[in-house]
């Protein structure tokens, strides 16, 4: 039986990088669009033959910075994966938009050109502190695009980043006022982590302690009129992105694109893929349940303790810990507030 497919496709360039960004992008703001349209459409052609007409829920355009995509490109991408797959009626259609690289017309095309959801990298409402980041936008480009975008597109999501130096629970308080202020429907918190190897990660940055890092993930969550669903992630009931959603669920995800990895169920058996089919081997049961484990124990919903994940999940660590792990009836466990707070370490010990 070969299950829906969810789909990932990267696009791998912006106009400059970020202070921060340990992503697999490259500073270039005119690729070579039609070879790079080439080589997707190859890679939508190689998982048809493989998969053959599988159905695809969500489509998401990460990266990179997809908005810098000309829509003709995207166009040309949609209508080949028209043509290998079986999209959904109700397809969820997410690009991801930095506010320099989109205008009102543009926006207009990818709507008109099928996408349903855009996501906006916002990082913060103060231009000192995007000039810190590195941003090429400022606030009021975020403020435009986003007013934009709420006439034209039915989901908006923003992503922000906190725990900046200097950032406290008040600061980040002044953004979610803003953001309720606006109704934004999904908005993406990040703590700030700084990566060696980026213009941070040689800097020698006073950064907030642990203590008030919890303080402003607190703060976030009393704040914001959303709910929050997955660690980072808040939204009004029935706006949660439902591609995300699914893979934290244990979904196959096709990841399109040489800074794009996947999870394919084939043949009744699950493969990790990158670089489209490159790198293809298939997982363990064991593997796979650990997969699960990290993903779901980062939602609201936690993980269901099936027979798989039975046999390599710490049960002892989950039942004596009740402050940082809530059973939700007999056979689900989830983080608690507190369990969030530290949740890598967490699930590190969840795990024999
Ligand atoms: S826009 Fe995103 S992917 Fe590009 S450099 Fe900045 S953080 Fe990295």
């Amino acid at each position: 039986m070969i299950l829906a497919h969810n789909i990932y496709i990267h696009i791998p360039f912006c106009i400059s990088k970020c202070n921060y960004c340990a992503f697999f992008s490259h500073a270039c703001a005119t690729p070579d669009w039609d070879l790079f349209t080439d080589k997707i459409i190859t890679e939508i052609e190689h998982w048809h033959n493989l998969l053959g007409y599988v159905s695809v829920p969500t489509i998401f355009f990460g990266g990179g910075t997809p908005s810098l995509m000309p829509t003709y490109v995207f166009r040309k991408i949609m209508s080949a994966l028209f043509k290998n797959f079986e999209i959904t009626a109700d397809a969820e259609i997410t690009i991801e938009a930095n506010p320099k690289t989109l205008d009102n017309k543009r926006l207009c095309e990818f709507s008109d050109a099928g996408v349903n959801r855009i996501s906006i990298g916002v990082q913060s409402f103060n231009d000192e502190k995007l000039k810190f980041l590195g941003r090429i936008h400022n606030a009021d480009d975020a403020r435009r695009l986003i007013d934009d975008a709420m006439k034209h597109i039915k989901n908006v999501s923003a992503d922000f980043i906190y725990g900046l130096p200097f950032d406290t629970a008040k600061t980040v308080i002044q953004t979610c006022d803003e953001i309720n202020k606006i109704g934004l429907t999904h908005c993406s918190m990040y703590e700030l982590t700084i990566e060696p190897d980026t213009p941070f990660g040689k800097m020698n940055l006073c950064m907030p302690s642990n203590e008030s890092m919890a303080e402003m993930y607190m703060a976030i969550a009393k704040t914001l009129k959303l709910n929050r669903y997955e660690v980072s992630n808040y939204a009004k009931n029935g706006f949660e992105c439902r591609h995300n959603q699914n893979i934290w669920d244990g979904a196959p995800y096709i990841g399109i694109g040489n800074g794009a990895a996947g999870r394919i169920f084939f043949d009744n058996i699950w493969y990790e893929e990158m670089g489209g089919g490159k790198m293809f081997k298939p997982l363990s049961n064991s593997e796979r349940a650990i997969e699960r484990i990290i993903t779901g124990m980062r939602t609201c919903r936690g993980i269901k303790i099936d027979n798989e994940i039975k046999k390599i999940i710490n049960l002892e660590f989950a039942k004596t810990n009740s402050d940082v792990i809530e059973f939700v009836g007999d056979d689900q466990i989830r983080a608690t507030d507190a369990g969030m707070l530290i949740l890598d370490s967490l699930i590190e010990r969840l795990i024999k």
